[in-house]
């Protein structure tokens, strides 16, 4: 009898952490609607969790008589977790409090041809400094919530592969990790990190079944359905860039031809630039890359581009074609509610995003976009390392991996 009543008051206090971590911060009354449980549990309740250091009391809020009410929110010094995004370039590691707040940041960019050993020393060494950021009354670190840039085993929480760092192998990130910290250790792929912050903070909000789009060095995509992720048998789910678009196109990195990043990601408008040069192609962006090479970059791109430079114009407009009648496919077999384009080419906007949407409206079944949304990802800064974070304090509040 004891132990079900300590199970319930557990159980209850869980559901009180998770319905704030949801809603930001809420009265006394609204969490006895939501719960359906009595006004002097919920006092009782709500005040252990404020002796634990997990609630505190901030602000005022009215009912539906106009009575003021102190609304309770999650305590920012219960606790801190860190998220840490890397590839073979970078290492943007951040600290985040328990509403959610960056309260530490830490990158590092990385020399060409660092090798996966250095990479792992680099990811302990950030999160040591990390974890010693600001004063020494900082709350306790929780958990670190990790995102891969490769294929990932997340049960194991093994990197198993990443394409671009050459000796990257069946790296046990997690157990590394683990017995570097003694701490809760979570390494999802990266793309779904991304979208896992965009469906929390950003452009996918609302939706519970959407589909992210990372457009940079090459293609990733992340699939939500009714609000988790769909991983596949093996985990390998989303590589929507190797979808093949044209089985006569140039050779991809996987060793098959004309597979969508080849067309469609940072590398293919590298090279793409790089041709238009050599060829002679007239255009005042091209022309300034052949005056000073400094040009040549992604962003020197977007930035013609968005000045009407005829040649990027075209260029985005074909790229958003050629992802439009892939994703038409998509649209047509998995009836998605939204559709998020991220990554380093999302700084296009409207640019990419229409040329998309006109093909797929005009090339998926009528039914099957009438609600569809084409939205451009909202979150700019570090989005997979605030989704790794999203990881643990998903975990923490809402006692399960969210997906
Ligand atoms: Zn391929």
């Amino acid at each position: 009898m004891k132990r079900r009543k300590s199970f319930a008051k557990s159980h209850h206090k869980a559901a009180i952490k998770r319905l704030i971590y949801e809603n930001g911060s809420l009265s006394r009354t609204e969490i006895q609607k939501k719960m359906c449980i009595r006004p002097a549990s919920i006092t009782q309740l709500t005040r252990e969790l404020m002796e634990e250091n997990i609630l505190i009391e901030k602000g005022l809020g009215k009912n539906e008589k106009g009575k003021k009410q102190r609304l309770l929110t999650l305590n920012p010094n219960g606790g801190k977790v860190i998220g840490i995004e890397f590839d073979p370039q970078f290492i943007h590691g951040l600290l985040i409090d328990f509403e959610n707040k960056i309260i530490g940041q830490k990158n590092y960019t990385l020399p060409e041809g660092t090798a996966g050993n250095q990479i792992v020393a680099l990811l302990k060494k950030t999160i040591h400094q990390l974890n010693h950021t600001g004063s020494t009354h900082l709350p306790p670190l929780l958990g670190i919530g990790i995102a891969d840039p490769g294929l990932v085993d997340r049960e194991r929480g093994v990197s198993l592969f990443c394409s671009q760092i050459a000796d990257w192998r069946n790296v046990p990130l997690r157990q590394i990790m683990e017995k570097e910290f003694q701490l809760p250790i979570y390494v999802e792929g990266n793309t779904n990190c991304k979208l896992l912050s965009e469906s929390l903070f950003g452009a996918g909000r609302n939706f519970q079944n959407q589909i992210y789009i990372d457009l940079s060095y090459g293609i990733g995509a992340s699939l939500m359905t009714h609000g988790s992720f769909y991983y596949g048998a093996q985990g390998l789910a989303g590589e929507l860039g190797h979808v093949q678009y044209d089985k006569s196109g140039p050779i991809c990195s996987c060793g098959s031809y004309g597979c969508l990043e080849t067309y469609v990601s940072s590398s293919a408008v590298m090279r793409s630039i790089k041709n238009a040069v050599q060829h002679g192609v007239i255009s005042p962006f091209l022309d300034q890359i052949r005056e000073n090479s400094k040009f040549l970059s992604i962003q020197s791109f977007i930035q013609a581009a968005n000045k009407n430079d005829k040649f990027c114009i075209s260029l985005v407009e074909e790229m958003g074609r050629t992802l439009g009648e892939v994703i038409a496919n998509v649209v047509n077999f998995l009836n998605p509610e939204a559709i998020l384009i991220g990554g380093e080419l999302a700084d296009l906007g409207d640019l990419i995003l229409n040329p998309v949407k006109g093909t797929v409206r005009r090339q998926s079944l009528e039914l099957t976009t009438r609600n569809l949304a084409f939205k451009v990802a909202e979150i700019k800064d570090r989005p997979a390392a605030r989704g790794a974070a999203s990881l643990v304090l998903n975990q923490l509040f809402k006692g399960n991996e969210f997906f």
